[in-house]
């Protein structure tokens, strides 16, 4: 109870840990994850330290087990999707080094249950719901919209998404790595009690892969690109961090990615972030950077 009363006063920001598990044909190797309590410890371990040296504890508002399943997620984001319908504003987040399992995570269309908290969405309001953010009256040129009527509508609109989104590369991970994808779903309707008319939006955000780039590895236009990545990252977790602290000045106009996010960052809006680990013990200086990151939000 104390614990939401704090999450409260945050402003509305949770953060939830996922680990993705060993992938099939990997070799079941030692993980960097030690310990996962049910209280949303983790502690992560440094294979080259030993004792005390080489741990580490974090603490979130939820730590999935990697056997956790898409139904053990979806089943936790349900209330967030009623949040929307009641009018708040709602963006989901992954953040985590390519591979990690942010797409994973947000690809909602794989998913029936997922379908059926759609179908509900259309049901108890005739709304258009619309693809592609459009917030404060700025123009995302990569960004369409569209009015859509049921369900398969926004299925096969994220579809399109996605394709566009490996458009243009070799790899559709490669590409990915190196870019937002930001599906925001905006909901145009009336409470049926009040009659009153209300809108909200639902921001599902795939976020660039947050691996730091070696300088020494690349040039030109991709290390342009990793550096303007890396800065929207950091423009997105001073908002963040702003916001868990109350600050009175959240820096949003510092990047793009938050002055699109902007309405549904802060105020009344809620937001999960969901933080995505690699188990291999190899990553284990991106995983502990990734975890610092989201240790400011939380
Ligand atoms: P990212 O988007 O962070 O680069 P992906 O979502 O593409 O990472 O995940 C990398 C690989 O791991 C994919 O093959 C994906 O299917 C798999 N994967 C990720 N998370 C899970 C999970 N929870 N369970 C099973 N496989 C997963
Ligand atoms: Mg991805």
């Amino acid at each position: 109870k104390l614990h939401n009363e704090v999450q409260e006063l945050k402003g509305n920001i949770r953060v939830y840990c996922r680990i993705r598990p060993f992938l099939r044909g990997q070799k079941e190797k030692q993980s960097v994850v030690e310990y996962i309590g049910e209280n949303g410890e983790l502690i992560i371990v440094n294979p080259s330290k030993q004792g005390k040296e080489g741990r580490r504890s974090f603490k979130f508002n939820k730590v999935y087990n990697p056997a956790a399943t898409q139904a053990d997620v979806y089943s936790d984001i349900q209330p967030l999707i009623q949040s929307v319908l009641d009018g708040y504003n709602v963006c989901i987040f992954a953040y985590g080094q390519t591979g990690s399992g942010k797409t994973y995570t947000m690809t909602i269309s794989d998913l029936h249950i997922t379908c059926i908290w759609l179908t509900v969405f259309l049901d108890l309001h005739t709304l258009g719901i619309v693809s592609a953010p459009q917030p404060n009256g700025l123009s995302v040129p990569e960004a369409s919209m569209h009015t859509v009527n049921k369900t398969s509508d926004v299925l096969n609109l994220m579809d399109i998404g996605l394709r566009n989104r490996a458009r243009g590369s070799t790899a559709m991970n490669e590409r990915s790595s190196r870019s937002h994808s930001v599906v925001t779903i905006h909901v145009r309707g009336m409470d049926i009690k009040s009659g009153s008319s209300m809108r909200s939006s639902l921001h599902l955000v795939d976020l660039a892969g947050s691996e730091r780039v070696d300088r020494s590895e690349v040039t030109g236009d991709r290390l342009k690109e990793a550096q303007h990545i890396n800065k929207s990252l950091s423009a997105l977790g001073d908002v963040i961090y702003a916001l868990a602290q109350k600050n009175a000045h959240v820096p949003y106009r510092n990047s793009k990615l938050t002055q699109v996010l902007q309405t549904s960052l802060g105020g009344q809006a809620k937001t999960l972030m969901f933080v995505q680990l690699n188990p291999e013990v190899g990553s284990h200086s991106e995983t502990t950077s990734t975890l610092k990151f989201a240790e400011r939000a939380s």
